[in-house]
């Protein structure tokens, strides 16, 4: 039995899981503002789901870039900066009353952890993931190893360039890939060609309300025909295909694992995504690279959090 732990900046989440993976219990509380509630709140969670079971290890999901050799939260911006500098396994400590090893790393890493003890990623060595929501996020298995790199940064796959001379990014860097597909790219666009008044079904039911649309609503209407909605979801496939593309060649993976909420858009997405990467990598790979969905189901990346345990690579 194994307790994971995902920390993210409205929830805090944990619960046990078995050795095939299975999430047997678990429980949440919001995230609170400051660290001495914080720490007091995940101590109580922790508390709460051990209730005298005795667990081999512990396994942390967080944001931001998290240092694996000392569970040392490094960067975090937003709500949950007060982690920076704190170490997660010193924080859970009084409610673990032993000796019990405590692994740590971001979320993204995380998920492709859970994808390799029990999902798609299973006998594989070289994986990429990428987790397509309100951000990109990403991971590398290559050689059979979770890539970190230097300083824990590795497999930022949101943040490789697309255009140079591209709008200004959250990093600070231009073009990157976040600023052309991301849901808060696409609901941009959406919302810029609502405000202009471009012909499309988006105007007609947004009009006065642009604020309110979502990523989901322009892949909707994109599958339903609409023009406008169709430009903007080929453009953001076409500069995921090409930011991908660079990735395949970099690294020769296997697969490509496609999850995150922008993934539900299923065929709508990946098909004109595989056909575009075909394109642009068919000399060189001399091969389709499957992209896949996640299998690991549990939304609450309890589950991948529980498999880092497996990966400690210190
Ligand atoms: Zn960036």
């Amino acid at each position: 039995m194994i307790l994971g732990i995902d920390i993210g900046g409205t929830r805090i989440k944990a619960g046990l899981v078995g050795e095939d993976g299975s999430l047997l219990k678990s429980a949440a509380v919001p995230t609170p503002p400051a660290l001495p509630a914080f720490a007091r709140a995940l101590c109580g969670l922790v508390s709460e789901c051990l209730d005298g079971v005795s667990v081999k290890a512990v396994g942390i999901g967080c944001k931001g870039i998290v240092n694996p050799s000392n569970t040392t939260v490094d960067v975090l911006p937003g709500t949950l900066h007060y982690l920076e500098g704190r170490s997660l396994a010193e924080l859970i400590q009084p409610a673990l009353g032993g000796e019990i090893p405590v692994f740590a790393d971001n979320d993204a890493r995380v998920a492709l952890a859970g994808e390799v003890a029990w999902g798609a990623a299973r006998g594989r060595a070289n994986v990429v993931m990428v987790t397509l929501g309100t951000g990109v996020g990403g991971a590398v298995l290559s050689e059979g190893r979770i890539l970190r790199g230097a300083a824990g940064v590795a497999g930022h796959i949101g943040h490789v360039i697309v255009d140079p001379r591209g709008p200004l990014c959250i990093c600070g860097s231009r073009g990157c890939l976040e600023t052309y597909f991301s849901a808060r790219a696409i609901e941009f666009a959406a919302r810029e060609g609502v405000d202009r008044g471009c012909e499309s079904a988006l105007t007609e039911k947004f009009a006065t309300r642009s604020g309110e649309l979502s990523c989901s609503d322009v892949f909707r209407a994109a599958s339903q025909g609409d023009g406008m909605a169709r430009m903007i979801v080929d453009e953001a496939i076409f500069s995921l295909a090409a930011a991908l593309s660079g990735v395949l060649h970099l690294l020769d993976p296997e697969i490509v694992i496609v999850g995150g909420q922008i993934s539900e858009a299923g065929d709508a997405l990946l098909l004109p995504l595989a056909e575009e990467i075909h394109r642009r990598t068919r000399c060189l790979l001399n091969r389709l690279v499957p992209l896949v969905p996640p299998q690991v189901l549990d939304r609450s990346g309890i589950v991948g959090a529980a498999a880092i345990t497996y990966h400690p690579q210190k």
